[in-house]
């Protein structure tokens, strides 16, 4: 990982008041997982299950995978069809880079979803509070940026509470959303909430280089749509990259929507 921080963990209890908490909360829970896990299969579902190349492979069942192609290809059938794109953003906050991405963002009213590491939230607060605000979606990428599939699953799920509570904390809203480190997840993890683990279909590699048009030309070399783009938000070259690759998207007539909207469709 190189988004180190020097900071101490601070640690912070779960909070219990969110929408999701409590024993009774269980049910909830239960009920809005098998909800969303109705809507997917049912409906036009091209989110985490896209996976292209030699990446990890996707989470999800066959029918899940099946829906996905389906839908992939009855989208390129119609000519009228918007073109939507999600741009993640791994390993933040940052304490400036993510402010210069999130100004760049707003300017062209473009959203994003940012997988944030829970151990980079203590002193950048004001930041996940602005990404809320301004309609970004956080998601969960884990307190250290641990790799979850190797570990003991009381501690990858700590891993994961303890950064969505956080979050909860700051924004009073639960997240689902769950970028596992590494793009391994364990499948068969379960902790106190309902997790849907992103990977993504675009990757530049964006933490190999420092050089601006790079990135930007290997993402728009890759991109099509329905795509889920990754990028980090620990590195200035990746953030001056992605608001390039908003300016020249959107001239072909792509929108940047946050992944839930590009899963639920
Ligand atoms: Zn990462």
């Amino acid at each position: 990982m190189r988004a180190e921080d020097a900071r101490d963990d601070k640690k912070r209890g779960p909070e219990r008041n969110g929408l999701f908490a409590g024993f009774g909360a269980r049910i909830v829970r239960s009920l809005f997982f098998w909800g969303l896990a109705a809507i997917l299969a049912s409906s036009a579902y091209t989110g985490i299950v896209k996976i292209r190349g030699n990446r990890a492979r996707p989470e999800g069942d066959g029918a899940l995978l099946e829906v996905a192609a389906q839908a992939k290809t009855k989208g390129r059938g119609q000519a009228q069809e918007q073109k939507r794109v999600a741009l993640t953003f791994d390993d933040g906050p940052h304490p400036y880079y993510t402010e210069e991405l999130l100004d760049g963002l707003k300017e062209r009213g473009a959203k994003a979803t940012f997988f944030v590491i829970g151990k980079n939230i203590p002193g950048n607060e004001d930041v996940i509070r602005r990404m809320d605000e301004e309609g970004h979606l956080i998601g969960n990428h884990t307190y250290d940026h641990v790799k979850i599939s190797g570990m003991d699953k009381t501690a990858a799920c700590e891993q994961i509470e303890k950064t969505s509570a956080l979050i909860r904390e700051l924004t009073g809203k639960d997240t689902e959303f769950v970028r596992p480190p590494f793009g391994e997840w364990n499948k068969d993890l379960e902790c106190s909430f309902v997790m849907i683990p992103v990977l993504w279909n675009v990757d530049p590699k964006d933490w190999t280089t420092n050089n601006v048009s790079d990135i930007v030309r290997r993402v728009l070399e890759d991109t099509e749509n329905g795509d889920i783009i990754l990028l980090h938000d620990y590195y200035k070259s990746s953030v001056r990259a992605a608001i390039e690759i908003v300016d020249k998207l959107q001239s072909q007539g792509y929108e940047f929507v946050t992944v839930d909207e590009l899963i639920l469709e």
